[in-house]
């Protein structure tokens, strides 16, 4: 499965942010693919479309769908040298799909900084500089590789060399490889050296408990920074976000208007870092259950069916779809039947996100 990995100089707030994310904690029992690592957070993935459907269908239970969180421990300056930890952390990183980088945007003269002062723009770079120095050996090794295998004119390796070298250049200007525009092809011949720099990244901006829509300074060299590199951004203060994790619905929602806001800060960075997965949501709705499942963006009714049931994609027979949109403007499924709302879709249907969907199969 895929994961976002926390990553950030100590002290900045991974640790609180990343609790915070597991307190909900998934129920373990519908996810029975759930881990026992510490390290490693099942996050339910906050989506008001459940709230919509269950408004409209009578059901049991409503269960979100959830996405994999790892926490990386400080990645400190020094770590591409392959000092011990610092090696570990980076084949940590390795490991994941998409990067939520947790940046220090709070003044708090109790918390020390590794580095002094809060600086975003340095943190950045100390963490993105050691990315990239653990890119740049990796890159050259696998040119050294490409090169001899390029003089039998292999012309799969000829190309390599070729996007190996563009790879390098960048990385020499002090980018990450993600900023190098690639084809389809080009990024399949880097495949295989799993760039550490090539993985998406996700700022989160760790604000002050009075700055929750991070007009500071700080947040925003940060958002110019992240812009540069065509990164998002989410703002959170992490000890408030703590906080909220803690309170039960009632407590929660007083604390929430005390604050105005709608919804933790969480939620939003949950929900941006499914997307900066690839992933999206096609729900069931029954009787027994409300559900969201999980697929990669360009899956397959078939595909997306044998997410329910392994079995359900081979013996899939047809998909019955409809819209959220379609659910709220008819009220319920046999409203849409009737506006002829209600979709027959085969085998090669892209499912898009947001589909009500029922399996048809002979499993
Ligand atoms: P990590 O080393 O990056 O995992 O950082 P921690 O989560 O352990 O946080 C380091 C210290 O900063 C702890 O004492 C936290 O309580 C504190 N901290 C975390 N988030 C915030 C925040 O938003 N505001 C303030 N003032 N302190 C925070």
């Amino acid at each position: 499965s895929v994961s976002a990995g926390v990553v950030g100089l100590p002290n900045v707030g991974k640790s609180t942010i990343f609790n915070a994310l597991t307190e909900a904690g998934a129920d373990s029992a519908n996810y029975p693919f759930c881990t026992i690592d510490p390290n490693v957070g099942i996050v339910p993935v906050p989506d008001p479309r459940l709230d919509i459907i269950n408004a409209h269908i009578t059901t049991q239970e409503v269960i979100p769908t959830v996405v994999e969180i790892v926490d990386i421990a400080g990645l400190v300056k020094g770590a591409s040298e392959g000092e011990g930890l610092g090696n570990k952390f980076l084949a940590n990183i390795r490991e994941v799909d998409a990067i939520l980088h947790v940046v220090r945007c709070f003044e708090d003269s109790d918390v020390t900084h590794v580095e002094g002062g809060v600086d975003p723009a340095r943190d950045v770079d100390i963490i993105n500089t050691e990315l990239i120095l653990a890119d740049m050996q990796t890159v050259d090794k696998r040119l050294e590789k490409a090169k001899r295998a390029a003089k039998s004119q292999d012309k799969e390796e000829i190309a390599r060399v070729k996007v190996l070298e563009k790879v390098i250049e960048t990385l020499n200007e002090g980018l990450p490889a993600r900023s190098l525009e690639l084809n389809d092809n080009e990024r399949r011949l880097v495949h295989d050296c799993h760039l550490l720099t090539m993985k998406p990244v996700l700022y989160v901006a760790n604000v002050d408990e009075n700055d929750l829509e991070g007009q500071s300074e700080h947040v925003q060299t940060l958002r110019n920074l992240a812009e540069g590199e065509k990164s998002g951004v989410v703002v959170l203060c992490g000890s408030i976000e703590s906080e909220l994790a803690e309170l039960e619905d009632a407590e929660k929602r007083e604390m929430l208007e005390g604050l105005g806001i709608d919804e933790p800060a969480l939620n939003v960075l949950v929900r941006a870092a499914y997307k900066l997965l690839g992933l999206q949501s096609f729900f069931t709705a029954g009787e027994k259950e409300v559900r969201a499942w999980t697929i990669p963006v360009g899956a397959t009714a078939p595909q997306a069916a044998g997410v329910i049931h392994t079995d359900f994609e081979k013996r899939f027979i047809r998909a019955e779809v409809y819209t959220v949109d379609a659910l709220e403007e008819h009220g319920d499924e046999a409203g849409i039947r009737s506006a002829g709302k209600l979709r027959l879709e085969g085998k090669d249907y892209v499912v898009k996100d947001g589909d009500i969907m029922h399996i048809r199969h002979n499993a």
